[in-house]
């Protein structure tokens, strides 16, 4: 088709919107390894899981034949108030490059959690509503898991408790009162509330959390409450799933217009936005039908895939949580204090994992100057400011159009944005002041992660 022929935004109509999620477990050979009771070391048990996850979701965590899985009528029409998400040529990114690659982008920062976190948020939050639950808890690092969770509740009318990094919770004001504005409470953490959060507290005074610290809590907070249940916003088998609708879209609306990625990018922190974006076209690969290559891009400074084991490893900070086999830089791991662009936490997606220790996928890490390089640059011609997470890929896409600059292919490439960058202006102000710096750990200190893994 003559480039003038594909429009700038590509579209689908409501009725176009898939009606199913994709489950690329089905279809792969070596399926993600089981996640393994932490005392025990034995598989989880639907039982067991059910005590943290409600049940329909902990049917989905384990559901690895099933390939397609309802989207139900009440989370469409949710989805209807923001999807279909547009499908966009860079034309002018690819004009500012003097590249001949076709550039595509995938853009979920259209809603008000600025994020593709609200797919999977009202999916989690309409199965707690459906089983008569009162609320959940969840953690969230920079802040856009807990308000895709928190607008997720909102509308459903549950409750929502947010245990946020402190961190984040001091530096980023704006984020928390989007939060209350939805209702949701929202704790610093670690915090006094809970066991974990005193333990770690009288441990580490004055320690400003992390993720896998926040989990504890949330995961604590969710077993003591009556009526309440734990909810995820990255990593587990059921947020990939609820994310391939992300993918989904973008093949119906490539097939319609007879494109074909020849790459397709993502950033990768707990790798669900990519997980969801690669589903389809993954599923393709397994079975053999088409062939593309695929790349993961994660910060230098957390470099899971790039630099860590594939091993059993504990999800959170307090070890209360199951184990699960991932790549993963150690559960004690924590980014250097200057490392500003998010994708911090310390595991990944067992689905990727076992795809990528498989060979189905790459992984390249990227410095954080480069990174908001490309922000800019992106910024500058597309007319979006993009998350800094998001500006992973981008940076990689942008790498990626060069090469084809100096080969003269023709390339398509295709890359998730995965939001918009608002709430993340004190890392832009670090990046135009020429503070920001990078920080690549040294052997000697991803040793001190790895240190902390569960022997097996
Ligand atoms: C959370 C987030 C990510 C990273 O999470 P994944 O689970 O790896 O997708 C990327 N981009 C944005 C905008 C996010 O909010």
């Amino acid at each position: 088709m003559a480039k003038n022929e594909i429009p700038y935004k590509i579209y689908l109509s409501e009725s176009e919107m898939p009606d199913k999620w994709y489950n690329v477990r089905a279809d792969m050979k070596n399926k993600p390894a089981p996640l393994l009771n932490p005392a025990t070391h034995q598989p989880m048990t639907a039982q067991e899981l059910g005590g943290v996850f409600c049940e329909e979701l902990v049917k989905q965590e384990l559901d690895n034949d099933s390939a397609y899985i309802d989207i139900p009528t009440e989370i469409r029409d949710f989805y209807k108030m923001y999807r279909p998400s547009p499908l966009v040529r860079a034309y002018c990114l690819e004009k500012k490059l003097g590249t001949p690659a076709k550039i595509y982008y995938k853009f979920e920062g259209n809603n008000t959690s600025g994020s593709h976190k609200l797919n999977s948020a009202i999916a989690q939050a309409y199965y707690a509503k459906n089983q008569g639950l009162k609320g959940v808890t969840t953690e969230t690092g920079a802040g856009q898991w807990g308000t895709a969770l928190s607008m997720a509740c909102a509308y459903l009318g549950l409750d929502c408790k947010v245990y946020m990094v402190k961190v984040s919770y001091e530096q980023k004001p704006f984020r928390r009162e989007v939060m209350r504005t939805y209702g949701a409470s929202v704790t610093p953490s670690p915090s006094d509330t809970t066991n974990v959060g005193r333990k770690i507290l009288a441990e580490f005074p004055g320690t400003t959390g992390s993720l896998g610290c926040a989990i504890s809590e949330a995961v604590e907070a969710a077993v003591s409450t009556p009526g309440y249940r734990y909810v995820l916003g990255s990593v587990l088998n059921q947020v990939l799933l609820h994310q391939s609708v992300i993918g989904l879209e973008t093949k119906i609306a490539m097939d319609k217009y007879g494109i074909k990625p020849d790459i397709i990018i993502g950033c990768a922190g707990g790798g669900s936005n990519l997980g969801g974006l690669i589903s389809p076209f993954m599923g393709e690969k397994l079975r053999g039908e088409a062939d593309y290559r695929i790349i993961a891009v994660e910060p230098a400074s957390c470099p899971s895939f790039t630099r860590g084991q594939f091993a059993y490893d504990f999800c959170d900070t307090g070890m209360v949580c199951p184990l699960a086999k991932m790549y993963t830089l150690g559960s004690g791991f924590i980014p250097a204090p200057n490392h500003a662009g998010g994708l911090r936490y310390h595991g990944m997606s067992p689905v990727l994992s076992q795809l990528y220790h498989d060979g189905y996928m790459e992984a390249r890490a990227v410095e954080q100057t480069r990174v908001f390089q490309a922000a800019e640059e992106f910024a500058r011609c597309e007319g979006i400011l993009p998350a800094p997470e998001s500006s992973h890929a981008i940076r990689a896409a942008i790498d990626e159009a060069v090469k084809c600059r100096e080969t003269g292919e023709a390339k398509t490439i295709l890359f998730g944005l995965t939001g918009t960058g608002y709430f993340d202006m004190v890392a832009y102000e670090k990046f135009h002041n020429g503070e920001m710096t990078d920080y690549i750990p040294t052997d000697e200190d991803l040793e001190k992660g790895f240190a902390g893994l569960p022997e097996m």
